[in-house]
């Protein structure tokens, strides 16, 4: 879906006047804003993440807080140039703060890649996060955007975005900051891989402790493939489900023993019908610990002659995760009439319930 929206986009953004590319000044200073930064402004004493007040500070206050090429944009309406940094094109999970005043603006999921060259979003955080003006400037009719909390500039809103909304937030790097999605101490992910991911989330999703589980693909020597590229079992990748889940809740032991209820781990890239190394049984550890705690359950149960035959299950290092496309997603309760779905998942989904059924989220 993500690609789809790209692709659509690129065309009618060529021929697009984008943010302020007319804009007489434009800010020339590369913003190498990096991804990731920990928000700190210890010089600016209306910076705050929570602090919803409005604020009112004169352009004279903000000129001696702020930096000149963020002063421009934010208080003159000055335009960066497009492809400024590495925003536009990123797709980090997190949120997008105003780097004014540090007011919650938009969430990751609300973003898309748009080839105009500035970070694009289709929906902002909330009603109050960001507010409009009519833009009669530069002999164009435009509608400006401007932050809830402090009145920044923040680049300009138009109506030829993608679905749900229509709606392109067209906005300067510079008026943004962002925080990358942190993981808390109490919550850790893992990849498997155990046959047709639509299985294995199926069955992670109704566990207890589980936050999320996600479809997609790991593994291989292909960037972000596609569901056709995997199929071919040509990529390396394997389909795989990264779990989400919180430790006091659940845990490796726990979520190890369920992924060798409901797979067969015996059967060296294959999972009954489906054949090839894209259905191999695959744990892809992210640290010392899963790693240590997947080899452990492997030799208890070949020691314990669980299966009639030994596992083949693979222990590979962790490097990426791509999510599969959308309707990958949550594919068993979506299409629980489909035959696949009853002949195959179903039974899996019955054994899980039965074994477990002490552990099910309520
Ligand atoms: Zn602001």
């Amino acid at each position: 879906m993500k690609k789809l929206i790209q692709i659509l986009f690129i065309i009618p953004m060529l021929t697009l006047s984008a943010c302020g590319q007319s804009n007489k000044k434009e800010v020339t200073k590369n913003n190498n804003k990096t991804m990731g930064n920990v928000i700190n402004k210890p010089n600016n004493p209306y910076y705050s993440n929570t602090d919803t007040k409005k604020l009112n500070v004169s352009n004279e206050e903000w000129k001696k807080i702020l930096p000149p090429d963020l002063y421009a944009v934010g208080r003159e309406a000055d335009t960066e140039r497009a492809f400024t940094g590495t925003m536009w094109n990123d797709e980090t999970k997190g949120t997008y703060y105003c780097a004014v005043c540090g007011y919650k603006l938009f969430e990751s999921t609300q973003k898309f890649t748009s080839s105009c060259g500035w970070p694009s979003f289709f929906e902002q955080d909330n009603k109050e996060s960001i507010t409009f003006k009519l833009d009669k400037s530069y002999g164009m009719i435009r509608t400006e955007a401007l932050c809830g909390r402090c009145g920044s500039h923040l680049g300009h809103l138009f109506n030829d975005g993608p679905e749900p909304t229509g709606k392109r937030y067209c906005m300067n790097a510079v008026s943004l900051d962002f925080v990358p999605f942190k993981e808390s101490s109490t919550t850790e992910t893992i990849v498997l891989g155990g046959g047709c991911y639509w299985c294995v989330e199926a069955v992670y999703e109704n566990l207890d402790g589980v936050i999320k589980v996600e479809s997609g693909f790991s593994g291989g020597t292909v960037e972000n493939p596609s569901y056709e590229e995997v199929c071919t079992g040509r990529t390396g990748a394997a389909e795989v489900v990264e779990i989400t889940y919180d430790k006091t809740k659940t845990n490796l032991d726990e979520i190890f023993k369920v992924f060798f209820t409901v797979h067969d781990p015996t059967t060296l890239n294959r999972q009954g019908a489906d054949v090839g190394t894209q259905y191999r049984s695959v744990i892809f550890y992210k640290n010392e610990e899963q790693k240590k705690a997947a080899e452990s359950i492997i030799k208890e149960l070949n020691d314990n002659k669980v299966y009639s035959s030994k596992i083949v299950t693979s222990l590979e290092p962790f490097k990426k995760f791509y999510p599969a496309e959308d309707y990958h997603q949550n594919y068993y309760n979506n299409n629980k009439e489909k035959p696949y779905c009853q002949m195959v998942i179903q039974p899996k989904i019955e054994k899980f319930e039965k074994i477990f059924k002490d552990r099910l989220k309520k």
